[in-house]
């Protein structure tokens, strides 16, 4: 949302504005501001005292060299002084983006997981992180540039002080003119922030497709389906209402600043008459005339600068606004929940949930309800999309019940706080990819060490041991190579081991769940994690999803999820006479493998 002038002016004041003057900042600003005002100041001086020594005819080659020696001498301290200190402030606001930017980041990874589901929440994101995106964006530019500004505003008061001694009328036609484009200023500022968040999405749309064109995963599919002209005609398209939409801001920017322009030199065109006038009438001597034509020159190259930067400011200050809305938001539902450390295998109910995932009019089920015993491995079975694995995010908490609640050892699931929640369970998701880290950190994450025999004995369990050893730092390798060149590129199934490994790695859990785990894996390790199917579940209250029917005969107890609620319950050899819908499922799936082996003899 575009906030008012007021607004951002309070904002700027109260948030921003204050960092100029801080314990590390405060002697910079001042500093800086002394010596970027002394030099446009001695130049007027210099000219003055040159023009007045001419007209005297006491000019001497000494005089002259003294004067000069001065002004340089004051002009390179000055000068070096500014970019020294420019460069230091710059360092320091640099520190503080990126301060902000790891909050942002950090909240990002802890913040409730359906955000991820709202495009509308991911254009805020990218307007939040506008804030701190770069040297010449946000929270760093308004401040540089304010710390530029300042001498420019002492210098516009001094030169119309002066101004003002010579004639009102130019000193108030300077000001009416000064005004005019402060006002234009925020015009364009404002036009500019109500065009971002169109742009923006625009944006982000194109770099979706770019970030698909850049990933390999999808290098193939698009080679072989031909899909390029289809992704090229979208991103030529997002490119396209991009560039329109930013043309328009462009045109605007040139509309308001030939006002803007214009405005100044009216004023200058008025203050050169006065002045002029008042020379030939012997009002004001010539070095005069020559000196307050200067000093108008450089107010309105200064005017001219003001402006940009205010403009530039005002527009900014919209972005960080967002920044910091973003970071006071709360974005975790329950922030607040018990810290409750569970012991060993818990039981799990499901009472009359319903769900439907943000943004979505359907019903993924209605009123579900089913009990796992602790200590208990239990199957869930179900065709694809009958809402096996949203089962899974809801019990783990990355999602919350639209309806009805979920007990874990008869303790309302909402009431834990997410890390208490998160600390019950052993994931294996589906589909999971390993991060651009070491194996070893994929497996353990960094928090409280690396045990690496620990990690050993794990990738032996999962029989990825014989592959890690062979690559050459062991279980200290790179995975992919977004980000290190000698990063190693698992296949499908040594990714699936890894992921395995990892669930299998975090300690003392009360739950472990498995999402399809060898959907990638080949027959060998498939048999080899069915034949250690109880070691791999511990001493765990356990759930194993799979639609491989046969994969099921190591669970205690078989849940049939049809139809959004669990249809049957009980073991393989009840469902098959209790449930006409799972005899069917079993019987296809093992006439195929059956057939298979009869073909295979
Ligand atoms: P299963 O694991 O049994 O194959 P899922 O739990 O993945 O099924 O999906 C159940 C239903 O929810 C499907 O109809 C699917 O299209 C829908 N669904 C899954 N994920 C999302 C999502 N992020 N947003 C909206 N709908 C989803």
């Amino acid at each position: 949302m575009n906030r008012n002038f007021k607004d951002r002016m309070a904002f700027y004041f109260k948030e921003l504005f204050p960092n100029l003057f801080r314990m590390d900042t405060w002697l910079k600003t001042i500093v800086n501001m002394i010596m970027a005002v002394i030099h446009p100041l001695m130049s007027v001086l210099v000219l003055k005292c040159i023009l007045e020594l001419i007209k005297n005819g006491r000019m001497d080659v000494y005089q002259l060299l003294t004067v000069a020696g001065i002004y340089t001498l004051v002009f390179i301290i000055s000068k070096s002084l500014n970019l020294y200190l420019e460069g230091k402030i710059q360092y320091i606001f640099m520190l503080d983006r990126n301060n902000i930017m790891i909050e942002m980041i950090d909240k990002i990874m802890t913040m409730d997981f359906e955000y991820f589901e709202d495009s509308e929440f991911e254009l805020e994101i990218n307007q939040a992180f506008m804030g701190v995106a770069g040297d010449n964006i946000g929270y760093q530019n308004i401040l540089v540039r304010t710390f530029r500004l300042l001498p420019n505003l002492i210098l516009i008061i001094i030169f119309s002080i002066l101004l003002l001694k010579e004639s009102y009328i130019v000193f108030i036609v300077s000001m009416v003119s000064m005004l005019i484009n402060l006002f234009l200023a925020t015009k364009i500022a404002e036009y500019a922030n109500k065009a971002r968040p169109a742009i923006q999405d625009e944006s982000r749309k194109y770099e979706k497709y770019k970030e698909v064109v850049e990933d390999f995963k999808y290098g193939k599919d698009i080679r072989i389906f031909s899909l390029k002209n289809r992704l090229l005609d979208n991103i030529k398209n997002f490119m396209n209402r991009l560039l329109d939409k930013q043309h328009k801001v462009d045109e605007y920017r040139f509309k308001i600043s030939f006002l803007e322009n214009l405005s100044i030199y009216l004023g200058q065109f008025v203050a050169l008459l006065v002045f002029t006038y008042m020379a030939v009438n012997g009002q004001m001597t010539i070095a005069t005339l020559i000196a307050s034509l200067t000093i108008l020159t450089i107010l309105s190259n200064i005017i001219q600068a003001v402006n940009q930067d205010v403009t530039n400011v005002y527009e900014n200050i919209q972005y960080v606004i967002l920044t910091y809305d973003f970071l006071d938001s709360n974005l975790i539902k329950s922030r607040d929940g018990i810290d409750y450390k569970f012991q060993g295998p818990i039981a799990i109910k499901f009472d009359r949930v319903s769900f439907k995932y943000p943004g979505s009019d359907k019903y993924v089920f209605k009123d579900l309800s089913f009990e796992i015993d602790a200590d208990k491995n239990v199957a869930l079975v179900g065709v694809n999309g009958a809402g096996k694995t949203t089962i899974v995010k809801l019990l783990v908490g990355l999602y919350k019940p639209t309806e009805g609640t979920i007990y874990l050892d008869g303790i309302n699931a909402d009431d834990l706080s997410m890390e208490a929640r998160f600390r019950i369970f052993s994931v294996v998701f589906q589909e999971t990819e390993p991060l651009a880290l070491t194996v070893a950190e994929n497996i353990v994450g960094v928090e409280n060490g690396i045990n690496r025999e620990r990690v050993k004995e794990t990738l032996e369990k999962v029989g990825l041991w014989k592959k890690i050893s062979s690559l050459e730092n062991g279980i200290d390798q790179n995975v992919l190579k977004v980000i290190y060149e000698d990063g190693v590129i698992l296949s499908g199934g040594e990714n699936q081991k890894l992921m395995i490994a990892r669930a299998l790695y975090k300690k003392d859990t009360s739950v472990m769940v498995m999402d399809e785990p060898t959907s990638a894996l080949d027959a060998l390790a498939e048999e080899k994690i069915y034949k250690e199917f109880d070691s791999y579940m511990g001493n765990k209250t356990g759930i194993f999803i799979s639609h491989r029917l046969a994969s099921t005969r190591f669970c205690d107890e078989i849940l049939f999820l049809d139809g959004g609620e669990i249809s049957a319950k009980g073991s393989h050899q009840e469902l098959m006479e209790k449930s006409k819908e799972y005899r069917e499922m079993f019987e296809t799936q093992g006439k195929y493998y059956k057939e298979f082996e009869n073909e295979s003899l």
